[in-house]
């Protein structure tokens, strides 16, 4: 039974389900709880043996994951997995585990279901946006894979090592859940902030709200920038605000005055659409660009092909001469290691399939 002032909703979150029906649990229960949540041999609430029995039996109508497993896909390799999950509510999104070095696994997790923002080259961008997720459903993502991969004999050994917010949705369009799932795996898990990496197609009041918000926690953000000239930007991500390369320039050097050291600086994705944004010319207006925002990191993406979308993914050749001058032009580049592409992979693209079905 939900708690009657949310009664109406399926996306009730785990805390607002346990005051209803054990209003009387002091604070260090709750503490007890959320480290059980954590812990990949506790399975069930009936198993949280730090509890009395009966707070355990009062328990048992909280649900205990907010995600199930819709599908589950493995690359050749074995080094990719990407879930579809479904929400209470009987929502799919997608959430992915990576092989980074051995036995260490990232996750890349889902902020929403969909996503408003429209980016002409991306499968999420194509659905629109259903709803952001709750903080326990960006939460448990992590539970999800942590269980998964307790489970998997072969894998004996392995931890997840690292988050990206690189799945579906815009993480700043949701920052209040996002910033609570963060404090969450702060608070239960081993990952640091600096192992936490949130991605954005750069939403100007949320990054100017991020250097003001004193309990924002200190993780690794990565800018989408796709084009430094605006018309061209606003052509790939058609919420491009007005002059928005000049403020994100701007706000970037603030950034790195404020929150940047030396292990920490804002790095700027590029994805690389051949013949759209992917000349020499391109590259030498990016370095120069590059060079005003404080930062030199540019992780060059290339393009996922996604089914109906114009664009073509370029050689390899062509992506070298790319970060060649970029290289030459003094900044710090690397490339995103496509995985898992034979298990379809640009973001958004599982979820459509099984929703499709
Ligand atoms: N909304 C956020 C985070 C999710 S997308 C953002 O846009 O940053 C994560 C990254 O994947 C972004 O850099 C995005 O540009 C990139 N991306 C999305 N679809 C892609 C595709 N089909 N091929 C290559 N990169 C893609
Ligand atoms: Fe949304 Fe990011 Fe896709 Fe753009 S690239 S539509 S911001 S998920």
């Amino acid at each position: 039974m939900a708690p009657a002032s949310t009664a109406n909703t399926d996306t009730t979150s785990r805390a607002d389900y346990i005051r209803a029906l054990a209003p009387q649990l002091a604070s260090y229960r709750l503490k007890q709880i959320e480290a059980a949540l954590y812990d990949s041999h506790i399975r069930a609430w009936a198993d949280v043996t730090t509890l009395p029995l009966d707070v355990r039996g009062a328990l048992g109508a909280v649900p205990w994951m907010s995600v199930a497993e819709a599908a589950l896909l493995r690359s050749r390799a074995g080094d990719t997995f990407k879930a579809a999950l479904s929400t209470a509510d009987g929502l799919l999104f997608e959430s992915v585990l990576m092989a980074n070095r051995r036995g260490q696994w990232t996750i890349c997790v889902s902020s929403q279901v969909g996503c408003a923002m429209g980016c002409t080259f991306c499968a999420t961008g194509a659905m629109g946006l259903t709803r952001s997720l709750t903080a326990d459903e960006i939460a448990d993502q992590y539970r999800f894979w942590m269980y998964w991969l307790a489970d998997q004999p072969a894998m004996e050994g392995g931890r997840i090592s690292n988050v990206v917010f690189m799945g579906m949705g815009e993480p700043l369009a949701n920052y209040a859940n996002v910033k609570e799932a963060i404090a969450t795996w702060l608070r239960e898990t081993d990952i640091g902030a600096t192992r936490i990496t949130i991605s954005t197609v750069g939403v100007l009041p949320q990054l100017e709200r991020l250097l003001t918000d004193p309990t924002w926690p200190h993780v690794r953000i990565a800018i989408s920038l796709h084009s430094v000239n605006e018309e061209q930007r606003r052509a790939i991500v058609p919420t491009t605000a007005p002059r928005f390369l000049e403020r994100l320039a701007d706000w970037a050097r603030r950034y790195e005055r404020t929150l940047g050291n030396r292990r920490h600086h804002v790095t700027y994705e590029y994805t690389l659409l051949e013949g759209v944004n992917d000349t020499p010319e391109h590259a030498r207006e990016l370095a120069t660009y590059i060079g005003k925002t404080g930062s030199s990191k540019i992780n060059v993406i290339p393009w996922n092909p996604v089914a109906g979308k114009p664009f073509v993914r370029a050689q390899q050749e062509r992506i070298d001469a790319f970060k060649r001058i970029l290289l030459n032009a003094g900044c710090t580049v690397t490339q995103r290691k496509t995985m898992g592409d034979d298990i379809a992979a640009a973001c958004g693209q599982l979820a459509t399939t099984e929703a499709k079905r």
